[in-house]
């Protein structure tokens, strides 16, 4: 490789990469490739396009191949394709910054130490993002690894919106609303001169619709507000996770079910939302498709929430001037699409 930049999304059972190449201008970097290593710990899959859109890779990686192994493989692969020099940084899409860390940083054993620490606060994402930026510690410590954080874009929110109503005590301990997704929403305000310039200054929700879902707020092109909070929990109906939900139940689950704390979190992150109410699937087109009725239940459940908090984020606006759907199921799915717009027609044309 020469002068090629990696950058990285690690997550439970996928890692998503691209790989860019300086251009001839010393700022420009075209994408040279990108894919994603899918089913890992299952059936692992490496499938990779180069920067036209043609296929360059489709294979079945051997075993089940862990995350530490799935990096392994697209190193090697990586190294095969492009040479072994020149790889001049990593960047790596790390979840959660607490309340240390908004604008990219450069990894150091502290930062990591520091980013380890908010582990429990993202257990479906922190470990995964942070085991691969670990890895390459320890293979290439010299290689410039930068952490780009999810709650970044939304460290300019008023005072109001980050509160979490607890005594100050608890609060100072670091509990207050940070907001999620937020690469791909500074991603989306950054296009929104080239794309809609007509609303890119104006009152705009994003509906990041996918595993997790959530929607942000933006008001000339900066985030106000976003319905995850302190966790990636809060907000809409997920596929594995339930979204707002009355505190009062998860008392119940530890004073009535007397269930544990591992496995309240694991109720929360990977057994409710979609999965939960269809009790067979977190997956938005087989639920589309299925006429059982607790899929219709689990759909109807993501349009209402979807509908309920648009709303009252249209009301922390003031009015909406657009809104834009991004992700799996926002990008692919025209129902999902047709039924929230449907639904929010009162907010204007
Ligand atoms: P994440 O990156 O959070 O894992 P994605 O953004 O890839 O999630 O979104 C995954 C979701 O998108 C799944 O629920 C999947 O069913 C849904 N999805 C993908 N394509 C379609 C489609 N054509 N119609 C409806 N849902 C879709």
């Amino acid at each position: 490789m020469s002068g090629h930049v990696l950058i990285l999304n690690a997550g439970s059972s996928s890692l998503k990469f691209r790989i860019y190449e300086l251009g001839d201008a010393a700022d420009s970097w075209n994408v040279a490739a990108g894919g994603q290593i899918e089913g890992i710990g299952t059936a692992p899959r490496l499938h990779a396009k180069d920067g036209a859109g043609k296929t360059i890779a489709d294979d079945r990686l051997a075993g089940k191949a862990d995350a530490r192994a799935a990096l392994d493989a697209l190193a090697k692969w990586l190294r095969t394709r492009f040479g072994a020099k020149g790889l001049v940084g990593v960047g790596h899409r790390v979840v959660h910054g607490g309340a240390s860390y908004a604008a990219p940083v450069v990894v150091t054993a502290r930062v990591l130490d520091d980013l380890r620490g908010l582990e429990p606060l993202a257990p479906l994402h922190q470990p995964y993002n942070l085991a691969g930026i670990a890895q390459l510690l320890e293979r290439l410590p010299d290689l410039p690894q930068v952490a780009c954080f999810d709650t970044g874009f939304h460290r300019g929110w008023s005072d109001v919106a980050e509160l979490v109503p607890v005594p100050a005590e608890i609060r100072r301990a670091g509990v207050q609303r940070y907001g999620f997704h937020g690469i791909s929403y500074e991603y989306i305000a950054g296009a929104l001169p080239r794309v809609a310039p007509e609303i890119a200054d104006k009152r705009v929700i994003v509906a990041h619709l996918g595993s997790g879902a959530s929607l942000c707020a933006l008001k000339n092109g900066k985030s106000v507000d976003c319905t995850f909070g302190f966790t990636a929990l809060d907000g809409l109906c997920m596929g594995t996770r339930p979204g707002a939900l009355d505190p009062g139940v998860v008392l119940h689950l530890f004073q009535a079910l007397e269930l544990s704390a591992k496995e309240v979190e694991t109720l929360l992150y990977k057994k409710c939302g979609l999965l939960g109410i269809s009790g067979f699937s977190n997956d938005m087109r087989e639920l589309l498709a299925s006429p059982d009725p607790n899929a219709m239940l689990a759909v109807d459940y993501f349009i209402y929430h979807a509908t309920k908090q648009l709303g009252s984020l249209a009301a922390i606006l003031g009015g909406l001037d657009g809104l834009v759907f991004t992700a799996g199921i926002g990008e692919n799915s025209p129902e999902i699409r047709r039924r929230i717009s449907e639904a929010c027609a009162w907010l204007g044309d």
